[in-house]
């Protein structure tokens, strides 16, 4: 089965005997994270997937895994993501927004794979990689252009000046060719081989598809010499899911909060994960994890909107 990886100079049986031995989590599972996960789940990884959100029609165009099918209708992305992938390797979803109370979830994993669109919780997962000493590997794939970077002693924070990631916007703003996604989440899955096979590897921010590998200067940055850790106490229960007009609260919802979605829009979807309803334009998906995403024109409204119909 591993004819062609064994024929590798620098690879053997030893080095797949750690690649097989080793646990991945993967956090978010579009564009880039389901790449990911396919590429690690053929080489044995045993895979966490975690993703907070459901499948769309977009995601046809995006992913690789993924078929129309579950799009339509609306399976949140780690089960689907799961059902695909454990015919290769053992995998568990967590269809579950990553955040600081459930992140410590994490602590017997090798390395972090980020497949966010997402600032936050890029910071919550290198703030945690430097406390527990787990590495993690950036992919952002945006437009026609690719980042990708290894994590272990330098911050998120030391390449800011670099990239802007707060910056550079979203898929959802700026648009995403598929392939790029695909080429930018195949180089930070061949790194993730490199390092779990025992090899060592840079850190340096490498730019997709030039292949321009930019050095990262961490003389002055104040988060890794301070050793602060915001984001892991942090607790705000509203987050914007991938670019704005979609949030997530995580508050609970009234007993009857489901009903009185139902009574007042209409239902499109309706499953053992999840209820979706169309009000007055806005959508609104309640897991039953107990989390909330609303789609709407801006974060207080969505705010608004829970507290009238779901709120207690
Ligand atoms: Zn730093």
């Amino acid at each position: 089965m591993y004819s062609r990886f064994k024929a590798l100079e620098g690879y053997g049986e030893e080095e797949l005997e750690k690649i097989k031995g080793s646990k991945v989590a993967v956090v978010g599972l579009g564009a880039t994270g389901s790449i990911i996960a396919e590429h690690l789940a053929r080489h044995g990884v045993e895979l966490v997937l975690i993703d907070r959100d459901y499948l769309e029609e977009n995601d046809i165009y995006s992913s690789g895994i993924y078929g129309p099918e579950s799009c339509e209708e609306s399976i949140p992305k780690a089960v689907a993501a799961e059902k695909y992938l454990s015919s290769f390797t053992d995998t568990k979803s967590m269809v579950e927004s990553l955040n600081s109370e459930n992140i410590h979830r994490l602590e017997d994993v090798d390395l972090i794979m980020d497949g966010t669109d997402n600032l936050e919780t890029r910071l919550l997962i290198d703030e945690f990689s430097r406390k527990e000493g787990i590495p993690w590997i950036y992919t952002a794939a945006l437009a026609e252009k690719g980042y990708s970077m290894f994590f272990d002693k330098k911050c998120f924070n030391c390449i800011f000046e670099t990239v802007k990631p707060g910056k550079i916007g979203t898929c959802q703003s700026n648009g995403i060719m598929r392939e790029i996604s695909t080429i930018a989440a195949s180089y930070s899955s061949m790194d993730a081989i490199k390092y779990l096979s025992g090899k060592k590897l840079g850190e340096k921010l490498k730019i997709i598809p030039s292949g321009e590998e930019l050095e990262v200067d961490s003389k002055d940055c104040a988060v890794c010499e301070e050793g602060k850790f915001e984001k892991l106490n942090s607790e705000t229960d509203v987050k914007t899911v991938c670019g704005d007009g979609k949030y997530q609260i995580d508050r609970e919802v009234s007993e009857n909060g489901s009903e009185r979605l139902k009574k007042l829009g209409d239902t499109v979807a309706d499953n053992s994960y999840l209820t979706r309803v169309e009000i007055d334009g806005d959508s609104f998906t309640l897991f039953s994890s107990g989390r909330t995403i609303i789609e709407a024109k801006d974060k207080n409204h969505a705010e608004q909107k829970f507290s009238e119909i779901l709120g207690n």
